[in-house]
């Protein structure tokens, strides 16, 4: 809502203009009558004042006094009455603003912007010195709330920031906490918790559930040959390869050393057995090799075991045993396999 909306502040502007055409002295009686003579409310008064303009009589004192105790004092202390109102009117503005103010959350700078158009208004509307007292007091104490408000919304701003920062700073300590740190992948930790989360859903969802396991082959001679850090390097190229090819509710952890175990919820046995199998292969077809000078490493493969989850009997270190006795099969067939349990 703004000042011009209302029907007072219209009265207001029309009585101070129509005194000013016609070199009425601003006084509060003055300001009265021609506000009541502005709102047409009372005929005889109209009539009176047509008169005078039309005879081009001029509004001496006398006269305007005239009319201020027959029309402005008679009508039950109208005159009071219409200075009350227009002060109410503010005054019901300034509530609602106050009220928009309360809830101080990045509309603070709106608010603002709201109440310089709202009070410049009143300046002009209300242009008129003994009337504008009665609003003086109102606009200062709405100028220190303007200020006030000014500095909380910097405050809130800041600390917005602030908590914005420790959000972020929060997400990555969480985030490093939950993984594992060459790899990236989650942590047997975090592992452990997701298994539970993902077991408790097939078994509400009625579908079927697996478990890889996965154990770089010959890795300790990988070390041996090339060294630990190249090592570390191949960690990490099987773990992205991993984290590439899984998908949606998936989950792969970094179990120990060179091991990895992945959770394929909604998946039976054959279809984790795809799985690993494209893994496998994935993982054998990379040829290694040194980006600056070129020197190759040869390739690496993995050994994985699958097993189903046994919803009613199973827990994760039951699963996980079927899983590892399946890969230790994979190792001793020759490793660079894939293995189901049973
Ligand atoms: P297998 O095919 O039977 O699995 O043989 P393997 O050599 O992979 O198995 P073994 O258990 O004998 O050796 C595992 C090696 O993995 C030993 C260790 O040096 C290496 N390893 C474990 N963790 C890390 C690691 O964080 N970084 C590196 N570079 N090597 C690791
Ligand atoms: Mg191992
Ligand atoms: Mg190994």
């Amino acid at each position: 809502m703004t000042a011009s909306d209302n029907k007072e502040s219209q009265l207001a502007k029309a009585a101070i203009s129509l005194m000013e055409k016609h070199g009425i002295s601003p006084t509060p009686e003055h300001y009265a009558v021609w506000f009541f003579y502005a709102s047409g409310e009372n005929t005889a008064l109209v009539r009176e004042i047509e008169h005078v303009i039309e005879h081009n009589i001029s509004f001496s004192k006398e006269t305007l006094g005239y009319l201020y105790n027959k029309f402005v004092l008679a009508a039950s202390n109208t005159g009071q009455k219409t200075v009350d109102e227009a002060a109410e009117n503010a005054q019901r503005t300034l509530t609602e603003m106050l009220k928009i103010a309360t809830g101080l959350t990045g509309e603070t700078s709106n608010y603002n912007k709201s109440l310089d158009v709202y009070m410049h208004q009143i300046g002009k509307s209300i242009d008129h010195p003994d009337v504008r007292a009665i609003f003086k007091d109102l606009m200062a104490t709405t100028a220190q709330f303007k200020e006030r408000s000014e500095s909380i919304g910097q405050k809130l701003e800041e600390s917005t920031k602030e908590i914005d920062t420790l959000r972020k700073e929060l997400e990555k300590v969480t985030h490093a906490s939950q993984r594992d740190f060459l790899t990236g992948v989650y942590n047997r930790k975090t592992f452990e918790q997701m298994f539970d989360e993902q077991m408790a859903l097939v078994k509400e969802e009625k579908k079927e559930m697996c478990l890889l396991m996965l154990d770089i082959d010959h890795f300790k001679r990988f070390n041996d040959t090339f060294g630990h850090l190249l090592g570390d390097e191949v960690l990490k190229i099987v773990a992205h390869s991993l984290m590439n090819m899984l998908k949606g509710r998936d989950v792969v952890a970094r179990f120990g050393g060179e091991e990895f175990i992945v959770i394929l919820p909604e998946t039976g046995l054959e279809g984790a057995m795809r799985v690993a199998e494209i893994i496998r292969s994935n993982i054998a077809s990379k040829e290694l090799k040194q980006r600056n000078t070129g020197e190759n490493y040869g390739t690496i493969t993995v050994s994985i075991g699958v097993a189903r989850l046994r919803p009613e009997s199973d827990t994760l270190p039951s699963l996980i045993k079927r899983a590892d006795e399946a890969l230790y099969r994979s190792k001793h067939d020759g490793r660079n396999r894939v293995t189901k349990e049973g």
